[in-house]
Order: structure tokens, then sequence, then C-alpha cells
């Protein structure tokens, strides 16, 4: 369902063979659509740890779409798919901060020997490599907006979230290794806040977790004191951005930031999901939530809601644009509005997925 217009980035002729790892998943599937689109040949590789197969259900008859149903630790599998391939486009990942919370090991392991595993093919077969690194990297960086040249600032080892951002540095700073010393053509985006259809909230994200809950009639949480703000972007906005990177050759060797500057607190965004949410009923003919305007948004302390004590989060978080702006003349274009409806036109059609 993707509703940005005319694509920015014209894909070259003659089309090329694209490997997406993690392409069953929310960015994947949407990326996918759009190479497909552009004529290109796609190989998706996917262990549907987050994924899903309904993410790529049309597509599973396109004559050029092929799925491998495989972890990208699969070092016969990948080697194979890599082999077949132009460009690949490395998402597949541990993401979501309830999951890397929960689950240190497989994320740090998942994220670096993933990573290692995708370079050291590349490499083999001369591929192009785009690899996903997140925001994350900026830690707790105060100097907004965030540019690529930054100095980071991670909180300490004993706290399972910073784990998350050190891996994916360590994913930048090998692929870049591998840019410097072996002439590996590698292109970093660091994705800020990536929303919109088929995202699933059961890992954290939180607009499809306040859509959902209040789709459901149940209460908002809102973490903290919901002062926290982020900037979300739109996952046809960022697709176009992933396009437009591997096309340009001036890309390669360098980091980008691939965001959104609509800024908004969690307490404001919490509002205006409980608003659209009882519009959309309305509009529906269904009976809005049956709570107490009051007790419609439930504040929770990190504590709680990450179940360990010493939970970090950032104040606010914001990208610098002008590199990529410059390179490509990439914007995003859809509003925190657009995402909104899609999310709710998505969640209300979807039930079932969580
Ligand atoms: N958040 C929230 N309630 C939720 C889930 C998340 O208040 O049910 C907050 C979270 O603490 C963070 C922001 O929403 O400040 C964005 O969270 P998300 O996990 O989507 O992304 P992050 O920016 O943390 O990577």
């Amino acid at each position: 369902m993707i509703t940005s217009t005319a694509p920015q980035h014209v894909a070259p002729t003659p089309p090329q063979t694209f490997l997406v790892t993690g392409g069953a998943g929310f960015i994947g599937s949407h990326l996918t659509e759009v190479l497909l689109q552009h004529g290109q040949r796609v190989v998706v590789i996917d262990d549907l740890s987050t994924g899903l197969l309904e993410n790529i259900a049309h597509l599973r008859q396109h004559p050029n779409f092929d799925f491998a149903r495989a972890s990208i630790t699969n070092e016969l599998v990948l080697d194979r798919l890599t082999s077949q391939a132009d460009v690949v486009i490395h998402l597949a990942a541990a993401v979501g901060v309830k999951l890397i919370v929960e689950r240190p090991v497989h994320t740090i392991e998942t994220n670096i020997m993933g990573t290692e595993h995708v370079l050291k093919a590349a490499l083999r077969y001369g591929a192009k490599v785009l690899i996903a690194s997140t925001s994350e990297v900026y830690g707790k960086g105060t100097r907004i907006p965030f540019r690529e040249d930054d100095d980071v600032v991670l909180g300490p080892t004993s706290r399972n979230r910073w784990g998350y951002a050190a891996s994916k540095m360590l994913d930048e700073f090998l692929a870049l290794a591998y840019y410097r010393e072996q002439e590996l053509p590698v292109v970093l985006f660091r994705l800020f806040n990536t929303v919109g259809p088929r995202q699933r909230g059961r890992y954290g994200m939180v607009i499809p977790r306040f859509v959902r809950q209040a789709v459901r009639g149940e209460p908002l949480t809102v973490f903290d004191d919901g002062q926290q703000s982020r900037c979300f972007l739109h996952v046809a906005d960022a697709v176009q951005a992933i396009v437009g990177l591997a096309h340009h050759p001036a890309a390669i060797g360098q980091v980008f930031n691939v965001g959104s500057r609509e800024e908004t607190t969690i307490l404001a965004l919490a509002q205006r999901i409980l608003d659209k949410v009882d519009a959309y009923h309305a509009t529906h003919g269904q009976v809005h939530s049956s709570l107490p305007i009051a007790e419609r948004i439930q504040f929770v302390p990190y504590a709680e809601a990450y179940q360990t004590p010493d939970f970090e989060d950032m104040r606010q978080r914001m990208p610098d644009l002008g590199k990529i702006q410059q390179l490509i003349g990439w914007q995003p274009r859809c509003t925190l509005e657009t995402i909104l409806d899609d999310v709710i036109a998505h969640i209300t059609s979807h039930p079932q997925q969580g």
C-alpha cells in the first residue's frame, strides 16, 4: 500500500538483480514492490522471524521475484543468492526496542554476524551493498539535528538498549572498512523512526501500538511523561531514499540520514491518534471507546514498560537531511497526517496482525 506519488528517482537500464535481506519485513516488502515496479529483478531472503509471508504473498507470482526462506546466517544460501545479485540491500536485523531489550544476545549476534556474512558474500561476487543502520547510533546525543559526522554518545554496556546501537555502529565500521581496504562498494543509511502499513506493534514501535490500542478501545500506553519527541518517516519515503542511494555512484563509501523533520511529542501523538481513530469509528458507524477521557491515556514508567530498572530513552531525535538532499535531491513527501491515515487504514483492515 505505497501511497507516495511518482518515483523521485528513475532506475537505470538494463535491469539489475537485487537481493533484499529481510525482504518479507515491513520496509523490505515495500522496497521489493517498488524495485519490481521499476522493472528490476528481486530475490528476497527472510527467515520470517519478524517478517510475514503475507507481506510478499501478492508478489510471489511476479516473474521477476524469488523468495528464499532462510536466515542470513545460513552462509550457503546467502552465498548462492549473492552470486546472482548486482546489488544487495541488507535490511535483515533484530529491530524494535522491546525485542532488543528482551533478547540482547539474539540482537547483537543477528546484527553483527548477519552483516559480516553479507559483506563477505558481496566481496566474493563484487556486488554493491547497501546496509540499513539506525538513528539509534546517535544514542543520547543532544546536538539537534543529528548530522552523519557527529560524535555519538552511548550509555553503559550494562544497559541492553545500547547493545543494539553498538551492534549497528559495528556494522557501519565493518562496512566502511570493507570499502576502504577491499574497495567493496558500500552505502550506509540511518533510518529514523520509519513507520507505515505492515509495521507491527509487538516489537515496540509506538505508532502501530497506539493505533491498535485505540482501535480496540484500550488505553494508549504513553511511556514516561510523553514529552519525549520523535520525527516519523513514511515507509514510502524511506524506500525512495534507499532506491535513490542505490543508483547514485557518489553515495558509495558514505553514511546518510534518512528521516523526517516533522517533530511530535509522544503525548501529542497519542492524542492525535485518539482523535483520528474516533473520527474513523464515527464515519464507519462504530462506537467510540467506552473509557472516560481521562483514562484513555495511561502513563507508564519506563521501568514497568521495559521490565528493567535502568532503561534510558532519548528525549529528542531529529535528523539533519542536508547530505542526502544535496546528493540525490531526496526529501520526505508524506506528512505525519498521511502516515497516521495509512496506518489506521492498514490496521483496521488487518485486525489479526499484531
Ligand atoms: N513509546 C510509548 N509507548 C509505547 C511505545 C513506545 O510511549 O507503547 C515511546 C518510546 O518510549 C519512545 C517513542 O515512543 O520514546 C518511540 O518509540 P519506538 O519504540 O517507536 O521507537 P524509538 O524511537 O524508541 O526507537
